[in-house]
């Protein structure tokens, strides 16, 4: 029943948490109806011979489903929120995504995937370079805990200006964008597709926030994906190219990694633009504020800064902790409601979406 990486799994995992495993011998369709019965189906979250107390006294479930590794830190908690958002149905429901390692992969054929932002290739060396040379210099700030915190985001608006700077001077062109994508190491969890074709249906809006750039995400959906949702909203920097397709200039306010969150929808547009398709999402930014339970996804804890700036009543979050999982796990646990270990599928986020957005007497 177990695959190999399973196991493997399995025996990391087993030292450290006290654990209780169940496999699954039927896995997910890949549509999945509207009326999925996530309690008889998913016994992440139900299964009473799934539940045991650790050391600390806390209940934990630890499941393997479809080849991926779930841990719940309070169960009693999560289905009550499931509970609350259900009652007040999808039109009070919004998802916010984090792009890079949460909607993608983070490992491809055994190699780090791509992020949005380093994927790009400028077509001119001496700026990859510069660009790089930028990186070395702010990133250790970025992730030095010692520079309070507005210190630190002028340092990142400072690098993030800089380096859009050199996008222009460069002379970047929408073909070198499209180019990049194309031989681009990244790909999309599976069930990321399942996922959003699921949210249409219910009308319920996914706002993707990144603090890379719109234009790299939109081609990467239109390349990897091959259709557009018009309930999907990137909330990212987005460029301004002219008659030629060169960039001459950014949009708005620069979104980076201590600012991308729900003060920054009113820059984003509709994720489609390109794709000549005139409607964008049913909602604009105000009535999105007013639908105030969300369902999170992202794959740092800094990324539960996101749903910042929205007035929420109900929020759960999911993790994906794709990395250093034995030295995460506890903070992970802890700080989301939901954790997907070891680069997991979307196929439980699927499930869950599918349970919130149905009707609270299914
Ligand atoms: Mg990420």
């Amino acid at each position: 029943m177990f695959t190999t990486y399973s196991l493997m799994s399995y025996w990391l995992h087993k030292s450290f948490l006290s654990t209780c495993w169940t496999a699954f011998s039927n896995p997910l369709p890949r549509s999945v109806p509207l009326n999925f019965q996530f309690r008889r189906h998913c016994r992440v979250w139900h299964g009473s011979c799934c539940k045991k107390r650790n050391n600390q006294g806390e209940i934990m479930e630890h499941v393997v489903f479809d080849g991926a590794e779930v841990m719940v830190g309070d169960p009693e908690l999560l289905q009550s929120k499931i509970s609350s958002i259900r009652l007040d149905g999808p039109s009070k429901l919004q998802v916010i995504a984090d792009f890079d390692a949460t909607l993608t992969k983070y490992w491809i054929d055994g190699q780090r995937g791509h992020s949005s932002h380093g994927l790009l290739q400028q077509g001119n060396p001496e700026y990859d370079l510069k660009r790089q040379k930028l990186y070395d210099y702010y990133h250790p700030l970025e992730i030095d805990p010692t520079i309070p915190l507005d210190e630190k985001a002028k340092l990142m608006e400072e690098w993030w200006e800089k380096t859009h700077a050199l996008l222009i001077e460069g002379g970047l062109t929408y073909g070198a964008i499209e180019s990049s994508v194309a031989k681009s190491r990244i790909a999309f969890r599976e069930g990321v597709t399942e996922l959003f074709e699921l949210l249409e249906r219910s009308n319920v809006p996914v706002l993707i926030f990144s603090a890379g750039l719109a234009d790299i995400i939109e081609e990467v959906l239109r390349q990897k994906l091959h259709r557009s949702f018009k309930n999907v909203k990137i909330v990212s920097n987005r460029m301004v190219f002219d008659q030629n397709g060169n960039l001459v200039s950014f949009k708005g306010k620069t979104i980076h990694v201590l600012n991308k969150n729900e003060h920054a929808i009113d820059m984003a547009g509709p994720v489609h633009d390109r794709l000549g398709d005139a409607n964008g999402l049913a909602d604009d930014s105000s009535s999105v504020k007013m639908r105030t339970n969300v369902l999170l996804l992202g794959d740092h804890i800094g990324d539960l800064g996101m749903s910042d700036g929205l007035n929420y009543d109900t929020r759960i979050s999911v993790g994906f902790l794709n990395d250093n999982i034995q030295s995460s796990s506890d903070s992970y646990r802890n700080a989301f409601d939901v954790v997907y270990m070891n680069d997991a599928p979307m196929w439980g986020v699927v499930k869950l979406a599918s349970q919130l957005c149905s009707s609270a007497a299914d």
